[in-house]
């Protein structure tokens, strides 16, 4: 009986540890904002449009509204080295 509680705390010290990683593991993925805002901040909107010549900051832009191709996002580099679009008047 006695080793039983002994190992129960063992086990218990074990969990604590395992929890205890796990939060620290989560502190280092808290980073994941600052990650995702770099990520907002090189992603752009392109109309698909063979015509289409500008890349843009905002899915919302004027520009881009009067496309009627499929708008993608795609990395900035991508606009710029693939698809040869310049920066949008409006937008930029
Ligand atoms: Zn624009």
């Amino acid at each position: 009986m006695k080793q039983f509680a002994r190992s129960a705390r063992v086990h218990l010290l074990i969990s604590l540890f395992v929890i205890a990683s796990a939060f620290s593991t989560g502190y280092i993925n808290a980073t994941p904002e600052q990650i995702s805002y770099k990520q907002t901040e090189n992603v752009v909107y392109i109309c698909s449009s063979p015509k289409a010549y500008a890349y843009h900051k905002s899915k919302s832009c004027r520009g881009l509204n009067r496309c009627s191709y499929e708008v993608k996002s795609i990395p900035k580099s991508e606009a710029t080295s693939k698809y040869k679009r310049s920066a949008c008047k409006v937008c930029y």
